[in-house]
């Protein structure tokens, strides 16, 4: 589809969200949102006609892209045929959506308790757990993020809070791997490791084994990062979780469906977690859905004794449509092998040759399409480029980045001091090599900062 310009539509469309739209994550009087026209593939536009490449996949979700013709087509046919039906009952697309995702979930990981998005996964996984073990305690990485509801957003370990957000009972955290700012005065990969898995079984003893429910990580922390952890660590966590009875949670709700190169995150690591939560990926976001993949153990425990918990859209044969014919899409296109490809020949190569260009480019970080530059003022001291949590002039460095990058027909993804490079999986080369250039102009705007 070819971009209409109609400035007066485009208008209306931003008086109303003004007027009436509260928007997540946002000082209200503050923001000033793009008035989206439309979208396809790797592209969406405004009414203007400026088409921007979507180098954040949504909030890092349009896997395959957006309107994806075999996606629309399947959410039309299941529309037409049983829009909806409630959760107790067994619904083709519903049942046929489960077992594709069991079929790609490592190990036992074979049942699918579905949810609406990401965050209801993490707080059905943490009920589960606790449950399950009878014990109340959570632990939780710093420099993670887990959703935005009550128990989730107290699980997440980054410091957007008021000083009235008060915590969850139980949820203790402590820091995991990121060897750039290593807690652990480490210098290595092998000494980040070790320490950091010294950090969390000491957090174990002090807090008390028997009181600790679940540790829940997110397998590679997206939003937090990209910090991708380094090898021995996951496999690590997963010992511990042994050694001590503690149910292992991953959270790929951003790194699962193939953003890494790989189905699931945890293959990359080759760990088989007890719980894993997922959403995004698993229907490119073009109806809410999440899930939790729940082992054959933690299954057994609600096997004769109801689960107490659910939701009304809880496998939506909607969403269940349009996750059955994006996971066909992703396995018939060669979706998460192109995330591996591309992301290893086209994406770390250019990343890193910006870095060599650009003295604001701290560090280059990340596996398959999901990729970060940590942006500094000073690289010998890694300053960053801007404070946490930094808004209006603290933060101008940054806006001055995303704004040159989008002058230049990309929409990054800006987080505090970082950019993620995470388009859609099914992205061409010559579309990342356009996105790579257009970040060389935004990275020559935050230099100006260093
Ligand atoms: N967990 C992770 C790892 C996430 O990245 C997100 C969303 N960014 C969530 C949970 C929450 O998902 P949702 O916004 O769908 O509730």
């Amino acid at each position: 589809m070819t971009p209409q310009t109609d400035p007066r539509a485009g208008a209306a469309v931003k008086a109303a969200d003004r007027a009436h739209v509260f928007h997540s994550w946002s000082a209200q009087d503050l923001i000033d949102p793009l008035a989206v026209a439309g979208a396809e593939g790797s592209y969406f536009w405004d009414y203007e006609g400026k088409r921007y490449l979507d180098l954040t996949s949504g909030l890092v979700y349009t896997n395959i892209g957006y309107q994806h013709p075999k996606v629309v087509a399947a959410i039309q046919e299941q529309a037409a045929r049983l829009t909806t039906f409630a959760p107790a009952f067994a619904v083709e697309s519903r049942s046929e959506a489960a077992r594709l995702i069991a079929e790609r979930t490592p190990g036992d990981l074979d049942k699918i308790f579905f949810t609406n998005g990401g965050a209801d996964a993490v707080e059905h996984a943490i009920r589960m757990a606790r449950l399950h073990t009878g014990r109340p305690k959570v632990l939780s990485a710093y420099r993670s993020y887990h959703g935005g509801t009550q128990q989730a957003v107290n699980l997440t370990g980054d410091p957007r809070r008021w000083p009235s957000d008060s915590g969850s009972a139980g949820v203790v955290r402590f820091w995991a791997p990121y060897l750039y700012r290593s807690r652990f005065y480490a210098e290595t990969e092998e000494q980040e490791c070790a320490r950091a898995l010294e950090h969390l079984e000491t957090t174990i003893a002090f807090e008390g084994p028997a009181t600790i429910a679940a540790i829940i990580l997110e397998t590679v922390p997206g939003t937090a990062g990209i910090m991708v952890p380094p090898p021995g660590y996951l496999a690590g966590v997963r010992e511990i979780c042994d050694k001590y009875g503690i149910v292992f949670v991953l959270d790929e709700v951003m790194a699962g469906f193939g953003r890494t190169g790989e189905w699931f995150a945890a293959d990359l690591f080759g760990v088989v977690p007890d719980l894993m939560t997922f959403a995004k990926g698993v229907n490119s976001g073009y109806v809410p859905l999440g899930g939790v993949a729940i082992s054959g153990a933690i299954a057994e425990t609600f096997g004769k004794r109801a689960y107490p918990g659910g939701l009304t859209y809880s496998g939506h044969p909607l969403a269940c449509a349009a996750a059955v014919a994006t996971i066909n899409v992703m396995a018939e296109e060669g979706v998460v092998e192109n995330a591996r490809n591309l992301g290893a020949s086209v994406v770390e190569p250019g990343l890193r040759e910006l870095a060599e260009r650009h003295p604001s480019v701290g560090e280059v970080r990340g596996v398959g399409m999901f990729w970060a530059l940590e942006l500094v003022k000073n690289r010998e001291t890694r300053e960053p480029l801007v404070p946490y949590n930094a808004s209006g002039e603290a933060n101008a460095p940054m806006a001055a980045f995303a704004a040159a990058a989008k002058q230049a027909g990309v929409w990054p993804f800006v987080n505090m001091n970082r950019t993620h490079f995470v388009p859609p999986l099914n992205t061409g080369e010559a579309e990342l090599k356009e996105g790579l250039a257009a970040l060389d102009a935004a990275l020559t705007a935050a230099d100006a900062h260093t």
